[in-house]
């Protein structure tokens, strides 16, 4: 056991929420998922479902693993159940106005030794842990999607977090199978600060019409031997969410390079969030998915 309660709740059940309960409870942890919505919920769970099925098919885990944690998973709209949890992991929207009103409501609810973690993308951990009642136990678990595949995870240690807390989530992301990489508390730590500007300039590459969707796309593939073109993998990782670290690393470390590409805005003024909406660079409604990009030249 990790943890005394052997206890987690997470905040925010989309998609990396999902795969956040659904790896905790893989590995035998009693999981509380939290979401303001209740179908969202229900899609989560469907969702979880469907991966712990995949895995089974692929043998990477038993039939057993898989009922288990189906077992172990408890959702609910309201905060309160957290005061059992060992560990609180907020993986809500990323604004950071938000996540600050999340903790407030939370912290009241926690057991005092409750560590606090979030899954944000970009935002100064430090900024956060100072608005919850206990900055020293405050840390960031910052997960890569799709969770139950990729074995990185970052862990940012804010200005206040004490050793205990960094060993505890040091030892908790050991314990779910996953490697911990140790990141400074700054704009958008290590991965994104590399693969964030990578796709901004990818989006420009398109709006300037230096290339199509499928060329971008292809080129990147081909010719740096990347798995996903970067426009497909904006689409998996969220417009919106593309959106904010752009917006965070451009407003914290105050460089222009870092400007978000307009067509990435106007994108998201659209409400095309990529897959989750099934709309962004390709459209998923149809097989195989469509560019949507209309070039106005
Ligand atoms: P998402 O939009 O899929 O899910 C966010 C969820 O938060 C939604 O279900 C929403 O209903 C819920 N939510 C909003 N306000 C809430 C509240 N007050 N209480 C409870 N739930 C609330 O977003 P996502 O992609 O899962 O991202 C979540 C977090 O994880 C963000 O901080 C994001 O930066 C981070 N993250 C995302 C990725 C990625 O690739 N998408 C990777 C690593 C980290």
């Amino acid at each position: 056991m990790v943890f005394p309660n052997n206890h987690v709740s997470v905040i925010g059940a989309g998609q990396m929420g999902a795969g956040i309960a659904h790896v905790c409870a893989a590995s035998g942890l009693n999981v509380y998922l939290m979401d303001q919505q209740g179908p969202i919920l229900d899609k989560a769970l469907a969702k979880i479902e469907t991966n712990l099925s995949r895995q089974v098919k692929k043998d990477t885990i038993s039939q057993e693993t898989a009922d288990m944690a189906l077992s172990l998973i408890k959702t609910g709209t309201e905060l309160n159940p957290c005061d059992q949890s060992d560990l609180v992991i907020e993986a809500a929207t990323e604004k950071e106005n938000l996540k600050m009103s999340i903790f407030e409501s939370l912290c009241p609810c926690l057991s005092k030794d409750a560590i606090i973690a979030s899954n944000t993308s970009s935002i100064s951990v430090t900024k956060l842990a100072a608005s919850t009642d206990r900055p020293t136990k405050f840390v960031g678990i910052h997960f890569m999607n799709p969770v139950p595949l990729m074995k990185l995870v970052e862990l940012i240690r804010g200005i206040t977090t004490d050793d205990e807390t960094y060993d505890s989530a040091k030892a908790f992301v050991s314990y779910i199978g996953k490697s911990p990489v140790q990141s400074a508390d700054f704009p958008a730590f290590i991965v994104n600060r590399v693969l964030l500007p990578m796709i901004n300039e990818a989006i420009y590459s398109l709006h300037e019409g230096v290339g199509t969707v499928e060329s971008i796309d292809t080129a990147l593939k081909l010719g740096a031997n990347h798995p996903m073109g970067p426009l497909q993998l904006a689409d998996f990782i969220g417009l919106d969410t593309c959106l904010s670290i752009m917006n965070v690393l451009h407003e914290g470390l105050g460089d222009t390079k870092y400007r978000p590409c307009p067509l990435l805005v106007k994108y998201v003024e659209a409400g095309w969030y990529g897959y989750k909406t099934k709309k962004g660079f390709y459209d998923y409604s149809v097989e195989p998915p469509k560019p949507t990009h209309r070039s106005l030249g």
